[in-house]
């Protein structure tokens, strides 16, 4: 099974205090959603679980399945399960999709157990056809040119493939038109799984329509204010964050 756990977890960039103490727990077959303003540290917490340079953890901890996750190299993040869907990823020119993806693939296999090319193109081509994804993305530059919607269709896509234990999405809701909300929201419905756990992030109630969170954070200032289910989001999509803010006292 899978238990991951992010305890009083504190990070600074450039000197500067963003997240204030982090207190998540997500197990196994679980979607927790976190939401919140703009500039309160969501993606800051996505980059401090995958061991991003910029930013530094000054306190706290982070295990998956007891295994120190702080203490892991970044390669070592995304082989002991670890995936983040980003909200602007990166552009490699050179690299192929396939190439790239294949790669990973390979990385979080191990040595000696690399994936055969005819399966992987076999995989790659079905995750392909489940996302509505035109096959010459196959041999595109990784994300060179690709639209907003493209990119996050081909974060699932690697998603899809890598078959993590904990995925971290960052608003893989933004630049996404409403179809292609569906298809994205298929695409994560389909891997949910008793062996995996998923962190949403998300500023808008919208995304939450198609993937049903069982818990729902509401990150403000650094800190996870407040948690609840689903009803937590509707609330802030009919009435926004201010009740909040006033309930807690918290001033812009
Ligand atoms: P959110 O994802 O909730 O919109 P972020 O985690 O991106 O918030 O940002 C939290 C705060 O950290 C913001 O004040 C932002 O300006 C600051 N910040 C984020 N990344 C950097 C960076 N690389 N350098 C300096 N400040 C940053
Ligand atoms: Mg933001
Ligand atoms: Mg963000």
């Amino acid at each position: 099974n899978v238990q991951f756990t992010i305890q009083g977890l504190k990070a600074q960039i450039e000197g500067k205090d963003i997240l204030k103490g982090v207190d998540i727990e997500i197990k196994g077959g679980e979607i927790h959603a976190i939401m919140g303003p703009n500039g309160t540290g969501k993606s800051t917490l996505a980059s401090a679980i995958m061991g991003h340079p910029a930013y530094e953890v000054t306190a706290g901890s982070i295990t998956l399945n007891g295994e120190d996750v702080l203490e892991m190299e970044v390669d070592e993040r995304a082989r002991a399960g670890l995936f983040l869907a980003m909200q602007y990823p990166s552009e490699i020119a050179g690299v192929t999709n396939a190439d790239f993806l294949r790669s990973a693939i390979n990385a979080r296999r191990g040595e000696g157990n690399e994936i055969s090319l005819i399966k992987f193109i076999r995989q790659m081509e079905a995750s392909m056809k489940s996302l509505a994804m035109d096959p010459q993305f196959m041999h595109r530059y990784l994300n060179e040119g690709f639209s907003g919607g493209e990119k996050k269709r081909n974060e699932i896509l690697q998603m899809a493939m890598l078959d993590p234990k904990i995925c971290i999405l960052d608003e893989i809701d933004s630049g996404l038109d409403i179809d292609a909300l569906k298809i994205v929201a298929d695409g994560v419905n389909d891997m949910r799984s008793e062996e995996r756990g998923f962190l949403i992030i998300t500023h808008y109630q919208r995304l939450l329509n198609y993937i049903t969170p069982d818990f729902v954070h509401v990150m403000m200032q650094g800190r996870i204010v407040r948690s609840g289910g689903p009803e937590l989001a509707q609330r802030l999509e009919n009435e926004g964050y201010e009740w909040l803010k006033e309930e807690l006292g918290i001033e812009d």
